[in-house]
């Protein structure tokens, strides 16, 4: 699985500089991705900052319940403080991602502690779960050299192109409305499990259901890229 992880990811890899030089611009950076441009009803929900201790079990509660493998990109430090969670997301098949270790802004470091960040996170990941193809930078922050230094460890960027803003306690109505109002085809989605108490888990299911019903598929981030289509 992780072999065919690293064949895609460099097969994705030519196919994005096709397309960059064919279409001149696919992505408001060619090594960032925010969405991806396809005609298939897909789209990934993702989870940012866990494992925490009370939500993410929830999470995964109402992810058993509708049976959907989603990508989790997953803080060093709490993966650290309870790995046991990490790795009951692990045998429930979701894809593990990494964003990074503190939580702190990884445009505001030096090349050395950027890539501390990155490395303490994959050492506390790769205890438990297979190592991560996928980082998303705190806080969306990034510039030059993060980007680089995710590259040399073999991490593609992905940011989001939806952001309901779970983790300022909206309403689950909110959250809800937030994602289904706003989806299309390649949307990714950005939801949070690493506060307590979050409208998350709540609004998870909800938007699963809504997802479904206007004839979507929920899929990992890795799986999304799979639908990447180049046009001219
Ligand atoms: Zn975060």
């Amino acid at each position: 699985m992780r072999r065919g992880g690293l064949l895609f990811a460099s097969v994705f890899g030519i196919m994005l500089s096709a397309a960059v030089m064919v279409q001149g611009v696919v992505m408001e950076n060619n090594k960032v991705i925010k969405k991806v441009p396809t005609t298939h009803k897909v789209v990934a929900l993702t989870i940012d900052d866990g494992p925490h201790y009370k939500t993410t079990p929830q999470v995964l509660a109402v992810l058993r319940e509708k049976k959907v493998k989603l990508t989790l990109f997953i803080l060093g430090q709490n993966a650290a403080a309870h790995p046991e969670i990490l790795a009951e997301a692990v045998a429930d098949g979701h894809e593990i991602a990494t964003h990074a270790y503190s939580h702190n802004l990884l445009n505001k470091m030096d090349k050395k502690a950027i890539g501390e960040e990155f490395d303490k996170a994959e050492k506390v990941i790769t205890a438990v779960a297979p190592k991560p193809i996928l980082f998303r930078p705190p806080g969306g922050a990034y510039n030059e050299t993060v980007l680089a230094e995710a590259q040399v460890r073999g991490y593609t960027t992905i940011l989001w192109s939806i952001d309901p803003g779970d983790w300022r306690r909206p309403s689950v109505s909110h959250v809800v409305d937030g994602v289904v109002n706003q989806v299309e085809p390649g949307s990714i989605v950005l939801l949070h499990d690493g506060q307590y108490p979050l409208p998350t888990p709540e609004a998870l299911g909800i938007i699963i259901d809504k997802l479904r019903e206007q004839g979507y598929s929920i899929v990992t981030v890795s799986e999304l890229l799979q639908y990447y289509e180049v046009r001219n």
